[in-house]
Formats: structure tokens, sequence, C-alpha cells
């Protein structure tokens, strides 16, 4: 019988491990932003740009040739054989198109997946906090017990391998790590990440490297996890489309891997989703083949952006991390003597900018805000303005 009237009885349908999760804090904060005219949004963690031509066209081509069904559950073989490619030119790493790679929906299918096929109740997963908002649930709902490694503005977001290996019990299953990072936009140095495998090599643990980001860095290399020496055969390597191409409305990732977690993968793959949308698998193989050039051009400009933003912030009285990856700003706002929460809300309702709490992203983000900058300079520059006066009106020397 569904038809229970309090609030408690309702809640008891719901699975003890949704409840456990909370709602997005960026999403709560995005229909607050939906409802206030005239805002300039800092807030939402994607591309402004428009997927770039000629990958939009090769999908309305395949979509007037009635390419329209569904695709070899594991993806089209054809962008199969070219992301091999593409991660074998990237990062001298060879994936077997067969076998190694698996065609998602977005990365954060690939997220899901990944957590499902490998955990049992009670597994635990060392992760950095803070960190991107999707890892908490993605871990928790099949069980598994995100253990969480504190990151700090001193250490520049980057996770330390002691930390890491002072978390690990004999429940470890794996280490989750996603570098280029949000919400902070901090790249791990090779020798940092060097030191990672080794302590997943000494205790046989997992890594699972989510590198959606991997396109977006400014002057530092970004290093590829599986690449590490002896690294492919312990890393479940995440990618995807929606941050380096601008396509983040088509839902298109994958995941790469040792075959029987592929197959693991997959598994649960075909019977939930079939396969990642057909046309929009179509654009990633355009992507890989001849993006490129619109790859290089967008991130030319959010380099711009990105100095122009973190000058801003430093010269407003809001110190700020020079972010090295990604397209966000995370400064401090401890000297406003607010939390981040109310920091954000007010900022919202007093000058009309968005901007996401740093506390969405765990304890360790608490402090700060996030503030992405694929948004036009004219708005990055206005969204300065506003925020100076705001902050002169708040600090507390
Ligand atoms: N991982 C990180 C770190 C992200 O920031 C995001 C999106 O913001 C995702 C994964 C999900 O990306 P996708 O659009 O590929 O699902």
């Amino acid at each position: 019988m569904l038809n229970k009237t309090s609030v408690q009885e309702q809640k008891s349908l719901i699975s003890q491990r949704v409840n456990r999760i909370s709602p997005s804090g960026i999403r709560r904060f995005f229909d607050l932003i939906a409802a206030t005219e005239g805002v300039i949004s800092l807030g939402v963690g994607e591309p402004d740009f428009v997927t770039p031509s000629h990958i939009r066209q090769a999908a309305i081509e395949s979509l007037n040739r009635g390419y329209t069904k569904y695709t070899s559950n594991a993806g089209i073989p054809e962008l199969r054989q070219e992301l091999s490619r593409y991660l074998k030119e990237s990062y001298n790493l060879g994936y077997a198109p067969d076998d190694e790679l698996l065609i998602t929906v977005g990365v954060s299918e690939a997220l899901d997946l990944a957590m499902r096929a490998i955990l049992n109740p009670g597994d635990e997963i060392i992760m950095p906090d803070p960190s991107y908002v999707a890892y908490d649930p993605c871990v928790i709902l099949p069980g598994g017990e995100p253990i969480k490694v504190p990151t700090s503005q001193e250490n520049n977001f980057e996770v330390s391998p002691a930390d890491i290996e002072a978390r690990i019990t004999d429940k470890t299953k794996a280490i989750f790590i996603g570098y280029p990072a949000n919400p902070t936009g901090a790249v791990m140095p090779r020798g940092k990440l060097e030191q990672i495998a080794e302590v997943a090599r000494r205790h046989q643990l997992l890594v699972i490297s989510d590198e959606i980001y991997a396109r977006l860095v400014y002057g530092v290399e970004h290093t590829c996890f599986a690449s590490l020496p002896g690294m492919k055969d312990s890393t479940i390597l995440l990618g995807g489309f929606s941050k380096a191409y601008a396509m983040t409305g088509w839902r298109v990732g994958y995941a790469a891997a040792p075959k029987d977690i592929i197959a693991a993968m997959t598994k649960i793959h075909q019977y939930v989703i079939m396969s990642a949308p057909t046309m929009a698998q179509v654009a990633a193989i355009e992507a890989l083949k001849s993006g490129e050039d619109s790859c290089r051009e967008m991130l030319e400009e959010y380099n711009r952006r990105r100095k122009v933003i973190v000058k801003g912030f430093n010269d407003i009285g809001l110190p700020c991390f020079e972010p090295r990856g990604a397209f966000y700003a995370f400064p401090s706002i401890r000297n406003t003597g607010m939390n981040s929460e109310v920091f954000t809300e007010k900022l919202l309702l007093e000058e009309k900018v968005a901007a996401v709490p740093g506390s969405a992203f765990g304890q360790c983000g608490e402090g700060y805000i996030r503030c992405c900058y694929a948004t036009s300079m004219a708005n990055i520059e206005e969204a300065l303005s506003r925020m100076k006066r705001f902050v002169t009106k708040y600090r507390v020397t």
C-alpha cells in the first residue's frame, strides 16, 4: 500500500542509501539562479562555447542518413578505435578497442559503473576533500564508504600520498583521484602521482582516475595516471568529451581499464543504459579525429580569462590559489567572516553574481567559493566589479 500519510512513513519507502545522500548543493543553487533576473553566473561548470560546428555537423549528417538506432553496447567500434588511437598518441597507452574501452553516457555514468562494478557493501574508497559532488553518492549508492583525505590551499590542494596511505584499512578497495580538479583547478605534479602509484602498488589497490579535464591545463603537463610505469593494469581511467570539446549536452564519455573490469562495467551498462546516444557517439568520433584546433582555441581563451579572474580576486581581497587546470577559480572568502553558503546566497541576492559554496564539495571546501570562468570576459569583468563592492561592504580586517 503506497497511500501512507506521515512524512516519516513515506521516508521509509525510500532506500537507506538514497536517504543518506543529499540533493546536489550545486543544483539547489541553480534553482535560486533561475529565479533571479540579471544574474551573472560563475556557477555552472560547463563551457560557454557552443560545440564546434564541424562536430555538430557530423551528428546532423548522421541523423540525416538515418543513423538513429542503438549501437553496440560498448560503443560504436570506430569510436573505440579512435579513442584507442588517441590514448596511444597522447600517453603511449595501448588499450584494446574490443575489450578495454567502454563508451558511456558521460563520465557521470562511467563513475557510477566503476563503483558498482568493484564495490561490495562496506568497502572503502579513499578520495581527496574537496572534490566533485558526484563522487560521494557514486560510492555510497552501491554500499561503499567514502574516506576523505583533507587537502588545503597551503598544499596547492594536492592530495598527499602519505595522507592516503595513513587511511588504508583492510576494507580499502581503491584510491580515487580527479586531477585537474573540480572545484579547485589543482593539477598534480607527476612526482606526487608516482608516489600515489607506489602506495597503490604496496597495498595492491585499484586507482580510479577521473581525467575529464585532462586537456584543460595551463602551462603545466597533465600526467595520465594509467601511463605511470606498471599502473595500467590497476587503473580505471575515466575521460570524456563534455569539457574539452564543449559537449556537455551530448552525454558521452568513456572508461579505459583492464578487460575484466570493463567486462563487469559493460554488464551493468548493457542492462541499464544499452548504449550511449548514437548521434553523440558520431560527434565524439569527429571530435577525436578533427577537434584538436577547436580544443586549443577554447583552451587559449580559458587561459586569458583564468589570468584575469585570478588577478581580479587577489586585487579585491579574496586570496586566490592559482588554478593550473579545468576552468574554476577557488578564492578564499575567509576574511569576510561569512561561511561559503551565506556568502554565495548574499552575493546572489545583493549583487546578482552566482558562485557555488565551497562546502558543496566537502568540509575542506568551506571558506572558499567555486567560480567557473568558462564565461565571457565581459561577464567576468562585471562579476569582479560587483564582487569588489560586495567584499568592501563585508570585509572584516
Ligand atoms: N567529473 C568531473 C570532475 C566533473 O567536473 C564533471 C562535470 O562537471 C563530470 C565528471 C561529469 O561529466 P560528464 O558531462 O562527462 O558526465
